[in-house]
């Protein structure tokens, strides 16, 4: 089966969540199907290459689920991209607008060795404001970004023209 296709039979539609006339993508469906959960680990493990990454970054929470595989194949390491107050040492912060008010997401300062190559990693790219504040906080480490793969890119947001400086691999894009 067509991977594309394999990913898009298994992301749900749900309409006005988590407000109305938002169109939400739900991957439950697509984690809960081992055939499909393997094949998009393997796929973005196979689109940099084993030993190209030294770490994982995956963006709380559904990013963890998928970056904690890929990390896995990859030979490297795993960092958690937190919503403030979650990590318990010395952290970097960010702050980004959102379409209501503004969030702020920190890494550990000590995540990554200066020049280290870190891939990030997350479920869906909307408007691309997390994955740019991600790769600035990756950034202020000293670490490269070497991109940034997700399950599926909403196209019609844009996000992907706001990371011009970034690898965007989507998966599947709508
Ligand atoms: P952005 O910052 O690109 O606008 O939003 C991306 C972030 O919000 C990601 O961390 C992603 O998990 C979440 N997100 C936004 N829209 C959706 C969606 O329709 N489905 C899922 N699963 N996550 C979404």
């Amino acid at each position: 089966v067509d991977l594309t296709q394999m990913i898009n039979d298994r992301i749900r539609d749900v309409p006005d969540y988590p407000k109305p006339g938002v169109m939400f993508k739900d991957i439950t469906p697509l984690l809960a199907d081992h055939t499909a959960f393997a094949a998009v680990v393997d796929a973005i493990v196979a689109h940099y290459g084993r030993g190209t990454i030294d770490k994982v970054a995956g963006i709380e929470a559904r990013g963890f689920i998928v970056a904690a595989p890929v990390a896995y194949h990859f030979g490297a390491g795993f960092v958690p991209i937190r919503k403030q107050g979650k990590l318990p040492s010395a952290t970097y912060a960010e702050n980004y607008d959102l379409e209501y008010g503004s969030e702020t997401i920190e890494v550990h300062k000590d995540a990554f060795a200066p020049g280290e190559q870190v891939l990030i990693v997350d479920d869906v790219l909307a408007t691309g404001g997390t994955a740019k504040a991600t790769a600035a906080l990756i950034g202020r480490t000293g670490a490269e970004v070497a991109g940034i793969s997700v399950l599926m890119e909403l196209g019609f947001l844009g996000g992907r023209d706001r990371l011009p400086d970034l690898d965007v691999h989507a998966l599947v894009t709508v």
